[in-house]
């Protein structure tokens, strides 16, 4: 199937959001969290990379937050795109979606690892039965903070929606939270156990947070992650 842009914009420098279209079907089913795989016959060879998807379900159009890897092989095809450009997709696929929201959830990112939270988030908060729920959102700077406004807007809706950036090169006007957001998990869970915690973005974080969730007690299946390398 392939998948039209209709338009991208800047969230940071090097960072854009895209919204695209699959014109060959009326809806494209998903859960939020998942991701879709674009590909492409570049200088001879298929690339294939994967996307979270950063939008809930919405008739043919799905959108994704990605950033620019520079030498990489496949991300700055997509930046070259023009609105009308086409790309080859899959249907959405993956595990990385809210397991049971009943149960209080911590969910942690870093950099464009926020693109599953942004529909997650919604679809954790107008359950019913919806707990507390917790987004610990680590990047650099201030003008990283992506969809920084959708998420305080949700947490004034939702009381029971903390918000927690945190910038690990702040600048001194900040007055928010500062450093990694391994150091604010202790202060996220407190002295319980009986949430589930969900992670997305690199490699070396995923695996820094996992590891200090198991040193807590927590039990392998109350950490769900997503790892973008
Ligand atoms: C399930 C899944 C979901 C993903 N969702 C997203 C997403 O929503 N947004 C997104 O930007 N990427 C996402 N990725 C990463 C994406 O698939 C590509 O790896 C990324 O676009 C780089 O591809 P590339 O061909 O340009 O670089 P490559 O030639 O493959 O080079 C890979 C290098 O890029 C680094 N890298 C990979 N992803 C990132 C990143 N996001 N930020 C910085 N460095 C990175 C790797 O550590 C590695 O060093 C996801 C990956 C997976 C497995």
């Amino acid at each position: 199937m392939r998948a039209r842009l209709v338009e991208s914009y800047e969230l940071a420098p090097e960072v854009r959001h895209f919204v695209f279209e699959a014109p060959e079907v009326q809806q494209i089913h998903f859960k939020a969290g998942q991701f879709v795989s674009l590909s492409e016959d570049l200088a001879g060879k298929k690339i294939t990379r994967a996307y979270s998807i950063a939008s809930l379900p919405n008739g043919n159009r799905f959108e994704l937050c990605l950033n620019l890897v520079h030498e990489g092989a496949f991300s700055p095809h997509l930046f070259a795109m023009h609105p009308g450009d086409t790309v080859e997709m899959t249907q959405p696929l993956g595990f990385f979606v809210v397991r049971n929201p009943a149960r209080e959830a911590l969910f942690v990112a870093t950099g464009t690892g926020i693109a599953p939270f942004r529909p997650m988030a919604r679809d954790y908060l107008t359950h019913p039965e919806a707990k507390q729920l917790t987004l610990i959102f680590g990047v650099r700077y201030e003008n990283s903070i992506y969809y920084r406004g959708d998420f305080e807007v949700l947490a004034r809706r939702h009381p029971n929606f903390r918000f927690w950036p945190t910038l690990s090169r702040p600048a001194e006007s900040w007055s928010g939270r500062t450093g990694h957001v391994q150091t604010h998990l202790l202060e996220a869970i407190g002295e319980r156990r009986d949430l589930d915690v969900y992670i997305c973005g690199l490699k070396a974080m995923v695996d820094d947070v996992r590891a200090i969730l198991k040193g807590l007690g927590f039990d392998r299946k109350q950490i769900i992650f997503e790892k973008y390398d």
